[in-house]
């Protein structure tokens, strides 16, 4: 099952990329496995997929543990500066820096083999209080504190915008991301030859890749309905 959705998937995304003339090679997918467990993403990996979205640090620790470096792993969810170094040291990427504490935090534990640590500043474009990520009038004091940041590499941009209905104020979320990466990249603050754009899940990848998202974030349309959370 999910061989083979990850199988319409790339050939849905690749029916997208030619509607809006872009390159289907320029655009990541990230299998968001949050809750699913390691069999599902060993599952995706035979299959040959390689990149994976994590939410909760613990389990995502416990699936590396358990996978070793078959897959990467990108870091998606909530992150306590206090869990910096786990993070700094498990994830191929941290999606989610929303603040000068947890960059700092970051840049402290990134390992002295590792070189650099890519991460994305989370911009919350709806200004939705439900959400994390920065407010877009501060994105750019937070891109230039994080390029200070010698043992991070920012690469770009995510988010995840107010929940809609409504396709065409989902694409002016995912729209006004990208002008954001644009100016920023106007201002040398974001690599000049290409910057990411994190946006798109399962409900909304479509606009976001005609929005120019060059990572989409898709789990259930991979792997099926969501275990719920169990608590203990
Ligand atoms: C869970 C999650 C996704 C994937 O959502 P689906 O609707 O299952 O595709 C993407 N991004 C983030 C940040 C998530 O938490």
């Amino acid at each position: 099952m999910i061989q083979s959705n990850l199988v319409q998937l790339h050939k849905k995304i690749a029916e997208i990329a030619a509607t809006c003339n872009r390159d289907p090679d320029t655009i990541k997918l990230v299998a968001v496995s949050k809750r699913f467990p390691v069999e599902s993403i060993v599952e995706a990996a035979e299959a040959g997929h390689y990149r994976f979205g994590e939410n909760y640090l613990q389990e995502a620790i416990e699936k590396k543990r358990a996978l070793g470096d078959r897959v990467a792993f990108h870091f998606i969810g909530n992150l306590q500066s206090n869990k910096a170094k786990p993070a700094a040291e498990n994830f191929a990427m941290v999606e989610t820096v929303d603040r000068p504490k947890i960059a700092a935090a970051l840049h402290k534990y990134v390992p002295d083999d590792r070189k650099k640590l890519s991460v994305l500043i989370q911009v919350n474009v709806g200004n939705d209080e439900a959400k994390s990520g920065i407010d877009p009038k501060e994105v750019e004091s937070l891109a230039e504190y994080v390029n200070g940041l010698d043992r991070l590499k920012l690469e770009g941009l995510m988010t995840m915008p107010p929940f809609t209905d409504d396709e065409a104020e989902t694409r002016s979320y995912f729209r006004s991301l990208r002008n954001i990466g644009e100016r920023l990249q106007e201002k040398g603050l974001l690599p000049a030859e290409g910057f990411e754009l994190s946006m798109g899940m399962s409900g909304d990848f479509h606009l976001a890749i005609e929005e120019g998202a060059t990572i989409i974030r898709v789990g259930t349309a991979i792997f099926g309905q969501r275990p719920a959370l169990i608590k203990t």
